[in-house]
């Protein structure tokens, strides 16, 4: 059972009208399921309610085609059509005891409503965000009034749908009442602008609105940005003394955040466990109401001390309920090493900004609960009495023998080398990536507790070894290996090179380091590696030239939102960036390098080359016993996919096809 010092987590917190059974507070989140899947996405929400979250909240969901999210797959509740999948997510949620919200968003000017194409809408005529060719119009009186009605309407039908909390939005640069609370948005000369009474009238407002709708029959939650960071432009700290003193006591709860999104989801390579504890501080003597707050909140220890300290009455969390919805249960249970801690990596949110089911490094289930029908703690039984042979101890290869044993395989898991872990033991090495060996951890722990995995390290498997110990079914879980000979996405055949130093990602894992001191890295990879590489070997004292074809350095993690800092990081330590300059070839001393714009030909002194381009499968194993490979070994990407591939090959495993071709459901909406 649970150690004493957790109970402040169990005490039940009374949230206005309702009451939390614990302190754990699943803060809303997006997750690229929302309307278009909205069984998978209730089910998922269901599984977080299952795990011990007490309040378990929807995405942020439009109320009115005049503010869209776009393509962005966001929650939507515009009329009374959408009450049945909302009503499908509360069912999942109440069914464990938990209490749902919902979180309604009027984007207003962060949005350029390219869906419906109504002119969004803002306090003030401004562009909308994200370099959209369209400018939001300033709200008349009329405008308002209609926002207020239309709010109403939507939380109506949210206590239609049985929601037993809702929010009011002001949050993440998100809102339009925040871009009316905010001086850097709100350039009104009216009763709605200029002092902070006036600017924070419509949220006041629309508080009050919900309260009256709600009625002692939902609890009323407000997400507040405490401080947007923009310096005396926006809104300050500061700002919360006055505006508590005017609002404090309207909501059941308040939500606080720092920033924006960017800042809120904060990865563990720029930041580390409650680093918004300094922002939080003090609100919540500013209220009688309970407060809840995120922080990449991950070890109970943390939590407990933030109550106790009275930074926070909830324990909120987007990321960590992601990487492990049952993390309260296992507080609860006495089972810390069974928890499955967040590592960081933001690759949860690549779903929402690729508009695709949203997906975890650490918990392949997520977004699989219903589609596939995978629970991050149930595993089927075994469906035969096979032996089985993992080769490989990667995430992949960790991930699949964890599984097989939890679904009662007997398994014998092969790793070549001394550790398990594969490519994270390495890139957990890489500077600000250390929180990323909570991969292995996790799996290791897991693997140690199951009696019917034998490991077997230092043993490098050959195909004939493997043919006479005669297992039913072999995983060949390898890895990959990456290339050194430029081969890429910008070149399909090798660059001309003509050095002695060059060194792949591998080269360096393995110690070597490059031996003049003027560096250039290709990076045709484009996600985080290039990156962090350049940065190891510019804090080693070389100096580094990072050549990139893309436009921007690390150009796919605008998707994990780290690019900006992955940036400031680089150009800080010394790095020479040279985007949007593809590596020709080469020779005498000098990198040619072409403008992939221009095509004009440049050349940059260098004494070593590292190439961070395409990887090849290690797979001659699998082709040699005629087995799949898994993970890395049938097709290089994230570790995310690796380990997912490593459930796969678990999950599959004597099971018979869903139906026919398809691997998973589907929802299909009915015809109008
Ligand atoms: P993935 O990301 O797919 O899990 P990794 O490259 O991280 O791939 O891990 C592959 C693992 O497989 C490494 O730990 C490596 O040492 C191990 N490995 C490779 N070939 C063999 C082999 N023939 N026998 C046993 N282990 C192997
Ligand atoms: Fe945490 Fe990464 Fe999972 Fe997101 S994807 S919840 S950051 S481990």
């Amino acid at each position: 059972m649970r150690d004493a010092r957790y109970d402040v987590l169990f005490e039940p917190v009374q949230l206005g009208p309702v009451v939390a059974r614990n302190r754990f507070f699943q803060v809303p989140h997006c997750n690229g399921m929302g309307h278009r899947d909205p069984t998978a996405h209730a089910v998922m929400r269901g599984v977080k309610a299952e795990g011990g979250w007490a309040v378990v909240c929807t995405e942020e969901v439009d109320f009115h085609p005049d503010s869209d999210t776009g393509g962005y797959v966001e929650g939507r509740l515009w009329d009374d059509q959408d009450i049945p999948m909302h009503e499908r997510l509360v069912d999942q949620v109440h069914a464990h005891g938990s209490l749902a919200g919902i979180e309604f968003v009027h984007n207003g000017m962060a949005s350029a409503n390219l869906y419906g194409r109504i002119p969004p809408a803002g306090p003030s005529h401004l562009p909308v965000k994200e370099y959209a060719p369209i400018q939001a119009r300033a709200m008349t009186h009329a405008d308002i009034a209609d926002l207020r009605r239309r709010h109403r309407a939507a939380v109506r039908r949210a206590l239609t749908a049985g929601y037993d909390l809702v929010y009011v939005y002001a949050a993440h640069n998100l809102s339009t009442f925040q871009h009316f609370l905010s001086p850097w948005s709100n350039l009104r000369d009216d009763d709605y602008g200029g002092t902070l009474a006036n600017r924070a009238r419509l949220l006041r407002e629309v508080l009050e609105d919900t309260r009256e709708e709600c009625d002692g029959r939902a609890a009323v939650a407000c997400r507040i940005v405490v401080d947007e960071l923009h310096g005396a432009d926006g809104i300050q700290r500061g700002d919360m003394d006055p505006l508590f003193e005017l609002i404090g006591e309207l909501p059941d709860v308040w939500d606080v955040m720092v920033g924006v999104w960017e800042d809120d989801s904060l990865p563990s390579r720029f930041g580390y466990e409650a680093w918004t504890e300094e922002h939080f501080r003090g609100i919540k003597q500013l209220t009688s109401k309970p407060v809840v707050g995120i922080g990449w909140l991950t070890s109970p220890d943390t939590m407990v001390r933030l109550v106790q300290g009275g930074v926070l009455d909830l324990i909120g969390a987007a990321r960590p309920s992601i990487a492990d919805p049952f993390l309260p249960v296992k507080v609860e249970e006495g089972r810390l090493d069974d928890i499955r801690e967040c590592i960081g990596c933001n690759v949860c949110v690549t779903g929402d900004w690729t508009m695709t089911p949203i997906r975890c490094t650490q918990n392949p289930s997520m977004g699989e609960e219903w589609r596939r029908d995978w629970h991050p703690e149930r595993f089927r039984a075994r469906g035969s009495e096979s032996k089985v042979l993992v080769v490989g101890g990667g995430p992949a290869g960790m991930e699949a023998a964890m599984a097989l044993g939890k679904r009662g395989y007997e398994v014998t898991l092969a790793e070549a080398t001394r550790e398990l872990g594969g490519r994270v033991l390495h890139e957990a090495r890489l500077p600000g990536l250390a929180a990323w060996i909570r991969v292995v951890d996790y799996r290791r722990t897991q693997l140690g507790k199951l009696a019917n995995v034998e490991i077997a390290l230092e043993s490098e498997v050959t195909a004939d070894e493997v043919r006479e110990y005669g297992f039913d079914h072999v995983a060949v879980a390898t890895g990959a290996r990456w290339r050194a000979d430029g081969i890429g996405r910008h070149h399909r055949l090798p660059i001309p090179i003509d050095l002695v130093d060059i060194l792949t990602p591998d080269d360096l894992y393995a110690g070597t380091r490059p031996t003049g001191d003027r560096v250039v890295l290709y990076d045709d990879d484009h996600y985080y590696l290039g990156g962090a590489l350049a940065e190891l070997l510019a804090g080693e004292g070389k100096q580094v030239t990072l050549v990139t074809p893309a436009a921007l350095v690390s150009e796919w993690t605008v998707n994990t939102m780290e690019q900006p800092r992955i940036h400031r990081r680089l150009v800080e330590a010394g790095v020479e960036l040279q985007t949007a300059h593809d590596l020709a070839g080469v020779g005498g001393g000098e990198a040619r390098l072409v403008d992939t714009f221009t095509r004009r030909e440049s050349a940059i002194p260098l004494e070593s080359l590292v190439l961070v381009t395409a990887r090849l499968p290690n797979d001659e194993l699998a082709r040699e016993l005629g087995v799949t490979a898994v993970g890395d070994a049938l097709a290089p990407g994230t570790i995310a996919s690796a380990v997912w591939d490593g459930r796969r090959y678990a999950e599959e495993l004597d099971t018979p096809a869903r139906c026919d071709d398809l691997p998973y459901r589907r929802e299909v909406v009915k015809l109008a």
